[in-house]
């Protein structure tokens, strides 16, 4: 049995596996599911010692201490590598890349029998066994470094996503070859991206999330987990969550539309009006519409424009309180109005909604476009009467 305690792993500052305890059995598959970066890889390599970064913790096979060991002493120890990306000699033919497979001691006495397992279980490598390893096909090449690594004769496999870039038919036949590794009683570590496949032939699995062991369960209960579903087999959940883009919402926030900035200080005089005046009765006469405005973003015209509870208010913007805005440039007006025509100045009627403008950059003139708009708003409040007199 492999048995793993507390094992960490770091390149420089960065910790890439932290306190990671697990164990595989002979006759046993286990998948580690993790997201890119999680540290799957660099798990497989700190076992076979080939890590590039520091390792500390406990590495055991069969009762044995392997941490700290060369790799050609873990190989020995019966711990073979099927590396991402395969690893295989080119140039070499199939037999060669597979013979050299056997070059530890412990597998240089089972040399024959070895390869007579590795044919039986991968019939087109006899075939192809004097072709050039490179002109095989992806699955094949992953057939050879799977077989190359079964020379070693090994008790514990590791794989490292042996399922990359092969067509599905051809990662449902190597799926089919590592249960037929395993029932020969071999234990493998697999690590896959193939969350589905690998949990359908896998006995157990582990999670791994940013160098850490966050679950562990039988691979059956892991295949039907709501929460693995969601991360690893494009659970509908999955699916269906909302792609957000902060970079544009922020953008949002930043440039508020100079015509909602004058809606919400019309809202606020509506809150807050500049003269105490008495109501005009609600007339059941049809108000003045409100004009028809360009909408400023596509949302079907028909449709209430969507909540903004972020959007900033007119005050935050113009960092003062607009209320008092308003109230000035509503008296202002009022006070022109009376000089020019004498009239005293009527109870301002429902506002307006502001018309679109375009927003001027700097907050000084989003300040002035806002007092001309309320001005103007404030001047079409003193002339406005209403249409049914009689019902007053
Ligand atoms: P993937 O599925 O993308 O292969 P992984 O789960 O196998 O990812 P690792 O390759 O183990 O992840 O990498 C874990 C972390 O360690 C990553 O942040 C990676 O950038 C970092 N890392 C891996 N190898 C090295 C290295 N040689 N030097 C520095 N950082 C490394």
């Amino acid at each position: 049995m492999l048995e793993i305690n507390g094992l960490s792993a770091g390149y420089g500052q960065h910790r890439a596996l932290e306190d990671v305890s697990l164990r595989v059995n002979r006759g046993e598959i286990v998948v580690i599911l993790g997201a890119n970066g999680a540290g799957k890889s660099t798990l497989l390599k700190a076992i076979s010692g080939v890590c590039e970064g520091r390792v500390s913790g406990e590495i055991a096979l069969e009762g044995q201490e392997l941490a700290g060991l060369p790799p050609h002493r873990i190989v020995e120890e019966g711990i073979a590598l099927v590396p991402e990306g395969r690893g295989i000699f080119g140039d070499m033919t199939v037999g060669e890349n597979l013979t050299l497979g056997a070059y530890s001691e412990r597998a240089r006495d089972e040399e024959a029998g070895s390869l007579d397992r590795v044919y039986a279980l991968f019939p087109k490598l006899r075939e192809r066994r004097r072709q050039q390893a490179r002109t095989m096909s992806g699955g094949e090449q992953q057939m050879v470094a799977i077989g190359r690594a079964m020379m070693s004769n090994p008790s514990i496999l590791t794989l490292d996503e042996p399922s990359l870039g092969l067509s599905p038919l051809l990662c449902k036949e190597l799926f089919q070859s590592l249960r037929a590794v395993r029932d020969a009683g071999l234990g493998m570590l697999l690590v896959e991206q193939n969350a589905r496949q690998s949990l359908a032939i896998a006995d157990r699995g582990y999670l791994l999330e940013n160098g850490q062991i966050v679950h562990e369960d039988r691979a059956d209960a892991l295949l039907n987990d709501p929460a693995v579903q969601r991360a690893y087999l494009g659970g509908a959940a999955a699916s269906e969550a909302p792609k957000r883009k902060p970079e544009a919402h922020t953008m949002r926030q930043k440039s508020a539309d100079p015509s909602e900035v004058a809606a919400a200080a019309l809202k606020t005089v509506g809150h807050k009006p500049p003269r105490p005046a008495p109501a005009p009765r609600p007339s059941p006469a049809p108000a003045p519409k409100p004009e028809p405005r360009p909408a400023p973003q596509p949302v079907p015209p028909s449709e209430p424009r969507p909540p903004r509870p972020d959007a900033p208010s007119a005050s935050d913007l113009l960092g003062t309180d607009v209320g008092d805005l308003v109230a000035r440039a509503s008296s202002a007006s009022s006070r022109r109005e009376h000089a020019t025509n004498g009239r005293a100045p009527s109870a301002p009627a429902a506002p307006r909604p502001a018309a679109s403008t375009p927003g001027p950059a700097a907050s000084g003139d989003r300040l002035s476009a806002l007092l001309s708009e309320i001005e103007g708003a404030a001047r079409r409040a003193e002339t406005w009467r209403p249409t049914n007199p009689k019902r007053r």
